[in-house]
């Protein structure tokens, strides 16, 4: 069993002008140890994917599927399991570290209250915060300040130390590194790194900057409009991207996806999806420069393309049975 599992997630947001589905069927296996990146442009679902593994999100949201962490089924569980799990089984670390900081609490205080709440008993919590800083490279000094006396990347430190307080198997970090330098970007990215691989945790890290993942994740999982669309080994899926929309977002940046920007110099005309407004067949036809006859009648499910990888695009439909060359 997988540190996670999702099976058939749908996620769909209820607004005045009517539901928006965010995920359609979304399938994920993450394991213990495992950096896995999530990439797709804005509104894809990478977030709605996030918030949903701690039902983070907001009240009559329809959500359907399965989600198992650590064989445990998280939309199903009582409150009060919830709670315990929201720390100490998994964490989540936003973008905008400024937002999720109490800005008239010091950060030493943030730090604690988790491990006060819903760390194991025994270990003192003073010690414990000191190593955690320690951890993460902030002096001990930071945990007497303010949220605002801190740069943006000591900001974003505390907030992976909170994420690490109660020793969680799994961290999820949604855009941590976008409102930062680029500097102080690979700084954090190097942080996280260290920290979930010295520490055996799983890492789902998502952005829609796919060097970002391409330096850190083990795996690649590209979503477009609320599916995922191409899964695999990250190198692999950057390198010789089976779906035709990951090949535009490796051309976009073409010092990951040398091959893919020789196939597609122009990268990725029209707008990200509008998932109130999905085509027939495959949501990525109109923006697709290797659709054919028929990509207007299936909507592909995920493909086998090649050990460990998956892609949702009609060009990897099995045509006939495998021949066992390959
Ligand atoms: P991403 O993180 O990839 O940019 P999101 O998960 O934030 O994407 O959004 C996916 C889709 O769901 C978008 O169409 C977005 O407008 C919509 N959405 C996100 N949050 C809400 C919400 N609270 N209410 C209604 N629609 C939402
Ligand atoms: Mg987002």
């Amino acid at each position: 069993m997988s540190l996670l599992e999702l099976a058939d997630l749908r996620v769909t947001y209820r607004t005045t002008s009517g539901p928006v589905p965010a995920l359609r069927g979304v399938e994920l296996a993450v394991e213990g140890g495992q950096k896995v990146g999530i990439a797709g442009e804005s509104g894809c679902g990478k977030s709605t994917l996030a918030l949903s593994l701690l039902r983070l999100l907001p009240p009559g949201t329809e959500v359907t599927g399965h989600i198992s962490l650590d064989g445990e089924d998280v939309l199903t569980m009582g409150w009060g399991r919830l709670r315990a799990v929201r720390w100490a089984a998994a964490s989540i670390v936003f973008q905008g570290a400024m937002h999720s900081l109490n800005p008239v609490r010091r950060v030493g205080a943030q730090i604690l209250e988790p491990i006060l709440v819903h760390g194991e008993g025994g270990g003192d919590p003073g010690s414990r915060l000191a190593g955690l800083l320690e951890e993460v490279g902030l002096a001990a000094a930071a945990a007497e300040a303010y949220p605002h006396q801190l740069s943006g990347g000591q900001r974003q430190r505390v907030m992976i130390a909170m994420a690490l307080a109660c020793s969680p198997r799994l961290v999820v970090a949604d855009e941590p590194t976008s409102a930062l330098d680029v500097m102080v970007q690979a700084q954090i990215l190097r942080l996280v790194d260290r920290l979930v691989t010295d520490q055996g945790i799983g890492l789902v890290l998502i952005s829609h900057d796919l060097s970002v993942l391409a330096s850190t994740c083990d795996r690649l999982v590209v979503m477009y409009a609320g599916r995922i669309v191409e899964e695999g080994p990250a190198g692999e899926v950057l390198g010789a991207p089976r779906h035709p929309y990951t090949a535009a977002l490796a051309a976009a940046h073409p010092r990951i996806g040398d091959g893919a920007s020789r196939r597609n110099p122009g990268g990725l005309p029209g707008d990200p999806p509008d998932v109130e407004r999905l085509p027939e067949g495959c949501s990525f036809r109109p923006r697709c420069p290797v659709s054919v006859a028929g990509c207007e009648l299936v909507d592909p499910p995920l493909w086998s393309a090649g050990a460990g990888r998956r892609a949702a695009c009609i060009h990897v439909r099995p045509a006939e049975p495998e021949t066992g060359a390959g």
